[in-house]
């Protein structure tokens, strides 16, 4: 039996970071086994359901690549068939019509949580055979009255609820809509899902799905409830804990594949590897090696995952990214250095894309002014003379290599006797602006040779300005 997975997010809001490890370990489940995997939108809640966050969950997929073989499906599109087999349980007698009225069940439920009882319908209904109803009626249900139902969850063990813990549930609403737990049952089997990947707050619908696919004569899925994702307070994670769509970690310059590593570990483990490419995590992924206990989230550590990719990735695929941080920051890229080799230059400084775009931007742009603290302490009437003969010297250069220029900044500190620093924080400062920059040779060869001269005149002009004043 080919292997087929899904996952079917209800689109009421972004994907979150729940989500995307859902979606994460339901895809590497298909991967790893060669099979298919569904998107599934379940959005029959139609009063909180938004094309809005329809398209957020499918950017934020379509950026962590996991990729969709099927789909995307909609519940809503699918009504007349969750009809048509409602229809078909109520003719076997395995579903039946209630006209019990909001106010009878109010009352019930009030009163059995007088008692210290678990509210459930007390099935009134249930062999009235009520058929040609006028006015409102829901159809339920009949869940079995006696056993029990068992099943091997690959996270949490084997699980069984009693039967008489389960009451009939509304499976049509009185308005004709079909109800979430229908509806997703009737979806796993139609498309042939054989294991259902999903948060842990479904363990409870579970045996009431397995109740309704036996009902319907489909096979039984097999489960993988994930549990949940903690804040570093312990709480369930929560925008509160700044969490986020996933989005907003392009935004904030992560590349996915730091993201995925993070997620995918966040819960699952192999061994005590940390870093996992994504045909690793392919290969090494399996539903039974996903922890029980709940993971914090830990914001550091994702940090510290994108800082390696930043630094270990293939520096073209890195500058593909770094070009929507350079538009978003209103870059022009236009005239200067390949962002691949600004990538060289800065992936040991930065632990974003947005701060590698960031500190990037001299390379491209003038700078307007210095940073006062660098200029304070590195502009001064000394480096008037070192500046002015490194830029002759850079000026004179006929083939503008990495090489070439550390010779000059070599020559002019020989030439002076003065040591190495006392020529370079002054060059850096007017090349850049400021006092932090790669090494000067790499940061003058992709400033460019007439950018890096005009810019040490203006330098100068700085402290002229200064000691006149
Ligand atoms: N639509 C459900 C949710 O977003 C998931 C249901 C399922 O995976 O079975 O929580």
């Amino acid at each position: 039996m080919t292997v087929k997975t899904r996952f079917a997010p209800s689109p009421t809001g972004f994907l979150h970071v729940g989500g995307a490890r859902t979606a994460l370990y339901s895809w590497l489940h298909a991967r790893h086994a060669k099979g298919e995997f569904v998107l599934r939108i379940e959005d029959t809640d139609l009063e909180r359901s938004t094309q809005e966050a329809i398209d957020a969950i499918m950017e934020g997929m379509e950026w962590l690549g996991l990729t969709w073989d099927e789909g995307p499906y909609y519940q809503t599109k699918r009504f007349d068939r969750y009809k048509e087999l409602i229809a078909k349980l109520e003719d076997e007698g395995k579903a039946y019509k209630c006209t019990c009225s909001r106010e009878r069940l109010d009352a019930l439920r009030e009163e059995q949580m007088a008692n210290g009882e678990k509210p459930q319908y007390d099935g009134k209904c249930r062999d009235l055979n009520l058929q040609d109803i006028e006015g409102d009626y829901v159809v339920r249900f009949r869940n079995p009255t006696e056993g029990s139902v068992v099943f091997d969850d690959y996270v949490r063990g084997r699980i069984e609820f009693q039967n008489t813990e389960l009451d009939d549930l509304i499976i049509l609403r009185s308005d004709g809509s079909p109800t979430y737990n229908f509806c997703v049952v009737v979806d796993d089997w139609d498309m042939g899902i054989t294991q259902v990947v999903r948060g842990e707050d479904h363990v409870n619908n579970t045996p009431r799905q397995i109740n309704i696919l036996k009902a319907l004569g489909a096979p039984v899925p097999e489960y993988a409830h994930v549990a949940m994702i903690l804040g570093d307070d312990g709480a369930k994670l929560s925008k509160r804990h700044g969490a986020v769509g996933v989005m907003q970690y392009r935004d904030d310059g992560y590349l996915p594949e730091a993201l995925l590593n993070y997620l995918v570990r966040l819960g699952w483990s192999h061994g005590d590897q940390e870093i996992f490419s994504i045909e690793e995590m392919i290969e090494l992924f399996k539903l039974g090696d996903i922890n029980k206990a709940a993971s914090a989230f830990n914001t550091e550590k994702l940090l510290w995952l994108n800082q390696h990719y930043i630094k270990n990735s293939d520096p073209k695929y890195v500058a593909k990214h770094l070009e929507w941080h350079m538009q978003d920051q209103n870059i022009d890229t236009t005239n200067g250095p390949a962002l691949e080799d600004i990538v060289v230059a800065l992936s040991e400084r930065a632990q974003t894309l947005k701060e590698l775009a960031a500190s990037s931007r001299y390379f491209y742009e003038d700078y307007q002014e210095f940073d006062a603290a660098a200029a304070k302490k590195h502009l001064r009437p000394v480096a008037k003379a070192p500046l002015e003969l490194v830029q002759s010297k850079l000026a004179a250069i006929t083939d503008w290599t990495a090489e070439n220029i550390q010779a000059a900044i070599a020559a002019t500190a020989e030439e002076l006797e003065l040591g190495m620093g006392k020529v370079g924080m002054p060059l850096r400062v007017a090349a850049t602006g400021a006092g932090q920059s790669p090494s000067l040779d790499v940061t003058l060869l992709h400033i460019g040779q007439s950018r890096s001269v005009e810019r040490i005149n203006k330098a100068v002009n700085f402290i002229a300005d200064r000691e006149n004043s």
